[in-house]
């Protein structure tokens, strides 16, 4: 075990959740050891994702407290259990929000991995990377490249996959026109992705004042939705093959749905709370449809992960460490990041 043995080495920081609305705490906790089927990781960047307000918050039911958020790992396997194949102490990792799968009920058996009723997600069903160190199922693995840092590789298991799975899964082709509707954690990456695949790429975002990053980010358009008719000008461009809708607001999908193509689709990765409004007629007429998209298993983050290095893409981030987490958090929740918050452990 290296490192760990004795001493205060035998000891990591964590940092956890103990109840709904409770405050983040940092304590120190025994490293634990990995069961069969299982690695450690000694984790070196977490990403703040919004999807762990839902561990801070307590809104989805069965969360078992405490818990340790942190869905956006990058770090080091240190040690493996028994039975684990193919992965092996020394490798680097990323952990997003799949924490893996069982490989044999029905929807694993029909290659729906995603939708495993196991049901593992990182950090909510089990301790994430608010830490120095954590368990994750062996399915749950993506290998990082080389080229990429920590820091870098941690957003890109989350709000990249997002994105980058969603996109090349989309039905889009080289020159097609996606609009990218927001430009804020998930939309700065879509761009990004979207331009790097050949698409006509119209980034949508409210104010003017955003359009040279837009640009900066490879968007061959710009919309501001608070000046233009966004749903108008897409149609002026014939139309968008897809709408990446990276916002969580409802009216704002519902406005664009207007400009979509024939067989265009509107793909929902950002969750309003209110319901989107639909109408029938361009779907039928059109065959539009609207449709949401799961993140990927940890094939998916190793492939957005690959790609990224390949094509430079990379989400911009502010860092903090670990025993900063808590204002790290507020940071990300005020909506002011640029783009993604990521947590280091200066290991
Ligand atoms: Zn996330
Ligand atoms: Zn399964």
């Amino acid at each position: 075990m290296k490192d760990t043995i004795g001493g205060a080495m035998s000891k990591m920081r964590v940092v956890q959740v103990t109840q709904p609305n409770g405050p983040f705490e940092l304590l120190e906790r025994e490293i634990p050891e990995p069961a069969a089927g299982r690695v450690r990781i000694k984790v070196e960047a977490c990403g703040i994702c919004h999807s762990d307000s839902l561990i801070k918050e307590g809104t989805i039911p069965g969360i078992q407290y405490p818990r340790v958020p942190g869905h956006e790992v990058a770090g080091i396997v240190d040690a493996v259990g028994a039975g684990v194949v193919g992965w092996t102490e020394g490798q680097r990792v990323g952990v997003g929000w799949h924490g893996g799968y069982c490989g044999h009920c029905e929807p694993c058996r029909r290659g729906d991995f995603f939708a495993c009723q196991w049901g593992q997600v990182t950090g909510i069903t089990y301790d994430g990377g608010y830490a120095d160190y954590m368990i994750a199922h062996s399915s749950a693995l993506a290998l990082i490249p080389e080229e990429l840092s920590a820091i870098e590789a941690g957003p890109l298991v989350c709000a990249g996959v997002t994105t980058f799975n969603s996109l090349r899964n989309s039905g889009a082709r080289p020159n097609d026109v996606v609009a990218v509707l927001g430009l804020g954690g998930l939309g700065h990456l879509g761009v990004q992705f979207a331009a790097k695949m050949g698409f006509k790429t119209v980034a949508i975002a409210r104010g003017s004042d955003k359009e040279p990053l837009a640009r900066q980010l490879g968007a061959h358009r710009y919309i501001d939705s608070q000046a233009q008719d966004v749903a108008a000008e897409l149609v002026k461009m014939g139309g968008a093959k897809v709408i990446l809708a990276t916002v969580t607001n409802a009216e704002a999908m519902s406005a664009a749905l207007g400009g979509l193509g024939i067989n265009g689709k509107l793909i929902v990765l950002g969750a309003p709370q209110e319901p989107l409004e639909v109408s029938a007629g361009p779907l039928l007429g059109g065959r539009r449809s609207v449709a949401g998209w799961y993140s990927g298993t940890s094939i998916d983050s190793q492939d957005t992960l690959s790609f990224s290095t390949l094509s430079g893409v990379r989400a911009m981030t502010e860092v903090f460490p670990l025993e900063r987490a808590a204002e790290a958090y507020q940071r990300m929740m005020s909506g002011k990041a640029r783009f993604r918050v990521v947590l280091t452990t200066g290991r």
